[in-house]
């Protein structure tokens, strides 16, 4: 099951919340701290190679049938 990162728009606490499902309205996230109904969902930023030089060989071997042998 998803964890999702809330942050308290009363208390400002952050805290991590299991949801079952990924359409559960913020205003049913209850803070642990002060109990109040103001939780954001925090956006977690996707996880982005910084300016990585990535070249990878291109060396396929030629050699054998494609993928998927079947005959009839
Ligand atoms: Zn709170």
């Amino acid at each position: 099951m998803p964890m999702f990162d809330y942050s308290c728009g009363k208390c400002n606490h952050e805290f991590e919340e299991l949801v079952i499902s990924s359409t559960t309205p913020d205003n049913e996230i209850q803070c642990p701290e002060c109990k109040e109904f103001q939780s954001n969902r925090q956006l977690s930023a996707p996880a982005v190679s910084v300016g990585y030089s990535d070249s990878s060989p291109s060396a396929s071997s030629g050699c054998g049938a494609p993928g998927g042998s079947g005959f009839g």
